[in-house]
């Protein structure tokens, strides 16, 4: 039960055969035709953006997505070749470095365009954009009416192609489906609208990943699956289960023990008081590594397969954790803080529970001082 070496006392393991499994049943949703444009902003929800567009692109996927020029740009200087659009803002700054890298923007404002169509005449053929229709999430896009009268501009005609376009959904999770209908209905009618004026688009997007699941018919050319990806989702309850496998284990070492008597405190500000004599585990890892101080006398680990709680508050770069119930706690013992260890396991959806948040952004978290190791054994990592 020693760690895979105290040289790298905390370490994320990225399953690769777990993204796998979940890219097929992501696909077991879609209609034949269907394509999946992966998103991987964030450095891939937090499992390494490179590793995960290298692993989806040997199983034949085409098309990312990254919020940022700069997350776009890393990519192409990983030497991937396949499309890869900007889903966030855009800035006018910006728009050299997006094409001499082949980036696709997402345009949701008119003022950019003529600044791309000039940029864009160095490219040979007309350069593919998307476009960002706005029908509820209240964020980035334009309004069905500003969309049409963006398409009657020459400039679009000229040197850029609409490759695409999109809206995005607002509550494709929640309780109630009425609100994710009507998103779907006005796009559909500015969809219709556009063919009637004699466009036609060759990529059509909506959905994300809980609408994958619950609205078929907002699955258009392409979907855009992000957290089903990494093995979560925020489905209501009344939705089955779609069967995904968490890809990511976050782990680190014990790093020192020590047992103090009762009314000992442990922690900046003395939250932790010992309430009897208290075996109390050192381990490597801090908010610094995205491990939430909010976690502070709330989260627990696993050690030797038991849950040890933790005690008094997270430092940067450290815990404490009660060990005083689980019997012969080693210096250099494995320690997972996400992940099964025996019996036992704890997902990134308990720990986003424990602090009122989503998985999403306690993966997102994850420090860039953690190293990411990746494996592909086909095993399950809710069952190693
Ligand atoms: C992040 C994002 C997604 C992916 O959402 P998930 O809920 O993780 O599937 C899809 N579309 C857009 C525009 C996004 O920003």
């Amino acid at each position: 039960m020693t760690s895979i070496s105290t040289l790298l006392p905390t370490y994320a393991t990225v399953n690769l055969a777990a993204l796998a499994h979940n890219l097929s049943r992501i696909k077991r949703y879609l209609s034949p035709g269907c394509e999946v444009m992966a998103i991987v902003k964030a450095n891939a929800y937090g499992h390494g953006a490179v590793e995960i567009a290298q692993s989806l692109a040997r199983q034949n996927i085409g098309q990312f997505a990254v919020a940022s020029l700069d997350e776009g740009i890393a990519l192409r200087q990983a030497g991937l070749s396949e499309s890869i659009v900007v889903l966030g803002a855009l800035f006018e700054e910006q728009i050299p470095d997006l094409i001499a890298h082949r980036l696709t923007p997402v345009v949701s404002d008119g003022p950019i365009l003529p600044t791309l169509a000039k940029a864009a005449l160095s490219h040979p053929a007309p350069y593919p954009i998307h476009l960002k229709v706005e029908t509820g999430m209240g964020r980035l896009g334009f309004s069905p009416e500003e969309l049409l009268a963006v398409l009657d501009n020459p400039l679009l005609l000229s040197h850029l192609q609409v490759e695409g376009m999109m809206t995005h959904l607002a509550d494709a999770d929640g309780s109630d489906s009425d609100y994710t209908e009507r998103q779907i209905a006005a796009f559909q009618a500015l969809l219709e609208q556009m063919r009637q004026r004699g466009f036609t688009i060759p990529l059509v997007h909506a959905a994300n990943s809980a609408a994958i699941v619950r609205f078929p018919h907002a699955h258009f050319s392409l979907v855009r699956p992000g957290i089903m990806l990494y093995g979560y989702h925020t489905l209501p309850a009344t939705i089955p289960d779609p069967d995904l496998r968490p890809v990511l284990s976050l782990r680190t070492t014990v790093a020192q023990l020590r047992t103090i008597p009762q009314g000992a405190t442990v922690s900046y500000n003395k939250t932790f008081t010992a309430k009897r004599q208290t075996r109390i585990a050192v381990l490597p890892i801090g908010y610094a590594d995205g491990y939430s101080r909010r976690l502070s006398h709330r989260g627990s680990v696993l050690i030797q397969g038991r849950r040890a709680p933790i005690a008094g508050l997270v430092c940067m770069d450290m815990i404490m954790v009660d060990v005083t119930d689980i019997a012969s706690v080693q210096v250099g013992e494995t320690v997972t803080l996400i992940g099964r260890q025996g019996q036992e396991s704890i997902w990134a959806d308990e720990v986003a529970d424990w602090i009122g948040t989503i998985p999403y952004e306690v993966l997102c978290g994850i420090g860039s001082r953690v190293p990411r190791l990746y494996e592909s054994a086909a095993r399950d990592a809710r069952n190693p």
